[in-house]
């Protein structure tokens, strides 16, 4: 007999991405040819981590005090203040005048997602995540006993699906008299598709049309990859800019992830910030954010904040050219994968930017054993497999082609 809780004898990661990398983590310590294009973290051609100098410089010149006491459950000032810095770039004085911002350190994007999802949803609902997906969402979800539906992303055009979209959150609003949504963008995870300006002001009008009937809206805008969109900085902050134009009953959290943005994967350290138009739904937020957050993890990595902090008082201008090198590195790659898949006809889903690519085929757990055999360790995800850029170099990406190519064509 389980002498666990009912509710817990259902808690099994399955096809867990960092399972997966586990298993090519072990392969490739027994042989160094091994591909592994599992994990989401950067990696430089020589296959060495890519770390940043001014994030290294910034650790060495902390205090013990910054490094290991504790803090307040919510983050210091300093740290929220230089994350909106960073996350609202040249919009932050314009959004500081026409919204109610609050922010909460987490650990990580996760902690980010979890936090809000727990809070605005009850067991029993659902989240609209997008299809595909990032499956760490639906655990997330489901460790809350909290449910979900999924919109597709892609139209057969190959577009962002406004009208599956529009359908998706008004079935919700009909069903369960609220609307949460998952907006992961740019560089999403696993396809690297990145929403242009139509596809934001399709977004935006979708939830503005359910925002006035009065039914709550939470978005939670994943932009766990904001920092990687080949587009750059600033206009990956205009997109942004568009949250400003959604109706007051509608809140955004803004999930921001120091792992990527500063390489900090293990360190855990991100953050939630709410963009709200009236006061009173920034103060709950704040509230119910604050007293999750201490029953979970009491607080975020104290390093971590005063690292960040640091970084853009300090190192700023460095580690900006260092961020342009690491985003440069990606587009290469990317370039060169578009390149070869073009040439060997290998069809993948649109892709714009960022750390993952797909490429769909009808079994991709089949062909994902069959690439593990000769030493390319993927990612199986629903109809596709998930090819990871970020942590391969030029020459695997050559080799990586031809291996799919063999296994996904003959499919
Ligand atoms: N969102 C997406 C789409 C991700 O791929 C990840 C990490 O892989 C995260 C959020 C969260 O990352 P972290 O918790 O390390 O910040």
């Amino acid at each position: 007999m389980s002498l666990l809780s009912n509710d817990a004898k259902e808690k099994k990661s399955s096809g867990n991405a960092l399972l997966i990398g586990n298993i090519a983590k072990e392969a490739k310590k027994k042989d160094s040819s091994v591909i592994n294009s599992t994990i989401g973290m950067l990696y430089d051609e020589d296959g060495k981590l890519l770390s940043f100098n001014s994030v290294s410089e910034s650790l060495n010149e902390l205090n013990d005090l910054e490094k290991y006491s504790y803090g307040a459950t919510a983050g210091s000032e300093e740290f929220k203040e230089v994350v909106n810095e960073w996350v609202f770039g040249q919009y932050y004085e314009d959004f500081k005048t026409s919204s109610y911002i609050s922010t909460i350190a987490t650990p990580g994007g996760t902690g980010a997602i979890s936090n809000t999802i727990a809070n605005y949803l009850s067991k029993g609902d659902k989240v609209l995540l997008p299809n595909p997906m990032w499956s760490n969402y639906v655990q997330i979800a489901s460790d809350r006993g909290i449910g979900y539906e999924t919109y597709n992303i892609f139209n057969a055009d190959g577009k962002f699906d406004d009208e599956e979209f529009k359908r998706k959150c008004l079935e919700l609003k009909e069903s369960q008299k609220r609307v949460c949504v998952v907006i992961n963008d740019p560089c999403h995870n696993p396809t690297g598709y990145s929403m242009n300006y139509f596809a934001w002001v399709s977004v935006i009008q979708t939830l503005n049309m359910i925002g006035r009937t009065g039914t709550p809206v939470i978005l939670i805008y994943d932009m766990a990859y904001i920092d990687y969109d080949s587009r750059g900085l600033e206009h990956s902050r205009s997109n942004i800019k568009q949250l400003q134009g959604l109706y007051d009953n509608i809140i955004t959290v803004l999930c921001f992830s120091g792992s990527k943005t500063l390489g900090l994967y293990g360190l855990r350290i991100g953050a939630q910030i709410c963009i709200a138009s009236k006061e009173e739904d920034m103060k709950e937020f704040e509230e119910a954010s604050d007293f999750s957050a201490r029953a979970m993890w009491s607080l975020s990595s104290v390093l971590g904040q005063n690292l960040i902090v640091h970084v853009f008082k300090n190192h700023k201008e460095e580690f900006l050219k260092e961020l342009s090198n690491a985003r440069s590195i990606l587009i290469e790659r990317a370039n060169l994968f578009l390149k070869l898949a073009k040439e060997n006809n290998l069809v993948h889903l649109p892709y714009n930017c960022g750390f993952f690519v797909s490429i769909p085929t009808k079994n991709p757990e089949e062909v994902y054993e069959k690439l593990k055999q000769k030493g390319l360790h993927i990612l199986p995800i629903n109809d596709a497999i998930r090819l990871t850029l970020s942590s391969i170099n030029k020459q695997e990406i050559e080799r990586a082609v031809k291996l799919i190519k063999e296994e996904v064509i003959c499919d």
